[in-house]
């Protein structure tokens, strides 16, 4: 094109000094009427992103994250409205399992299983744990060796690299517990290790107290619960497992600090645990019981829920909110529910039964003369009418007019 020498003489001495120039103008002239080329790629401006979850590094116990440093000087981005999931927020995962315990505690890369329902339960447990689990767990306890804790671990130890398993020490004959031990202790590089009270579970930076069982064991499966607390920063979390009220009174008697902002309530709220001296102790603000729906063991019972409202708790339950995830940055903490509502109220208290009258002063006036016995037709007595009925208990404090609910007449029915 233009490039070519259109003169190719040689004109004297300047010639190649002229070509030179000639090279460099139509250099220019071509820059200045070739079509355009595409445009060089210009960094496009960055949409500015909602900052991402920034990829999770093992959480260690060095508390001072490395600062990444910006790569490119870009406007600050706007802060965050709702905190996202920072580095340092724990998650707890009371995990719906039906009739069971399965609570997955969440720090960066550090997991902790405590319980795995029953075997039923095992496979959407480990899909549920699939979506937050990352890598191995680091630790699974087995509160006690019932099959409604321990057997979904089954699934959970096949599918997943476990690091630690820590038990009581308590062992059992069932299948189910054959099984998880027998995973348990074949568990690649896992060991399995036996805990008591006074001992303390560093796992990242999360430190467990065990506060159960005690070293001289109650010799009873549910008392014998692994029992942990947990403080993370100003928020602290009472994990009870089965315990009963002998290891209640057990975890008091010994002077533990079992206080505790969030409360896995004992035994699904069986009426045999959560005694009012223990809750008294705990006071906690929010209280979730693991309890299947309909279950035929009635859990949990009105009179664990009375006692949690009566203390002031909020109570959310497995069978009411299925899962319930607390999430705490340290200094505060907020539920997500998978059902959402509001918590459970105080079951209806059956009517207390009136007080019946006092019993009216035995009669003093004179025994009036016996009238001519008329004899009156008997009623024909029907199956469910009472024939022969007996005071049997009269409870009455004798402070008239005073009307007391704890005076009573006790009525036997002794049938026909
Ligand atoms: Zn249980």
């Amino acid at each position: 094109m233009f490039l070519r020498r259109a003169s190719g003489k040689r004109v004297g001495g300047c010639v190649r000094r002229s070509i030179l120039s000639l090279l460099l103008v139509s250099i220019v002239l071509l820059l200045a009427c070739a079509p355009v080329p595409p445009p060089a790629p210009v960094p496009a401006p960055e949409p500015v992103l909602a900052p991402t979850t920034p990829p999770s590094t093992a959480a260690t116990t060095s508390p001072a994250p490395t600062p990444t440093p910006a790569p490119t000087p870009q406007p600050a981005p706007a802060p965050s409205l709702s905190p996202a999931p920072a580095q340092n927020q724990l998650t707890v995962h009371f995990i719906n399992v039906g009739q069971g315990d399965s609570i997955l505690l969440d720090l960066g890369q550090t997991e902790v299983l405590i319980d795995g329902g029953d075997t039923s339960a095992g496979a959407s447990l480990v899909l549920y744990l699939g979506k937050v689990v990352d890598g191995d767990i680091e630790a699974v306890v087995a509160t006690h060796s019932h099959a409604d804790h321990i057997g979904g671990l089954i699934d959970v130890l096949r599918a997943f690299q476990v690091d630690k398993v820590y038990w009581n020490g308590e062992a059992a004959t069932s299948k189910t517990y054959g099984d998880f031990m027998t995973l348990a202790r074949a568990e690649p590089q896992a060991s399995l290790e036996q805990l008591k009270r006074g001992d303390t579970i560093n796992l990242g930076s999360l430190a467990f107290a065990v506060l159960n069982p005690p070293s001289t064991m109650f010799k009873d499966t549910n008392n014998d619960s692994i029992v942990l607390r947990l403080k993370y920063g100003d928020v602290s979390f009472l994990f009870t497992g089965d315990a009963g009220n002998d290891a209640e009174a057990s975890m008091l008697a010994a002077g533990l600090n079992v206080v505790a902002y969030v409360l896995k309530v004992g035994h699904h709220g069986s009426k045999y645990s959560s005694s009012a001296s223990f809750l008294k102790a705990v006071l906690p603000q929010t209280a979730v019981y693991m309890a299947g729906v309909h279950n035929s063991y009635g859990h949990p019972h009105a009179e664990t829920l009375a006692a949690l409202n009566q203390i002031g708790a909020k109570v959310y339950g497995a069978d009411t909110h299925g899962t319930v995830v607390v999430a705490t940055d340290g200094q505060g903490y907020e539920l997500k529910l998978q059902n959402p509502g509001p918590p459970r109220a105080p079951p209806a208290i059956p009517p207390v039964p009136a007080p019946t009258p006092t019993p009216s002063p035995p009669p003093t006036a004179m025994p009036t003369p016996t009238p001519t016995p008329t004899p009156t037709p008997k009623p024909a007595p029907t199956s469910s009418t009472a024939t022969n009925i007996k005071i049997t208990k009269i409870f009455y404090d004798g402070l008239v007019p005073r009307t007391e609910s704890d005076e009573y007449v006790e009525i036997t029915n002794l049938g026909s």
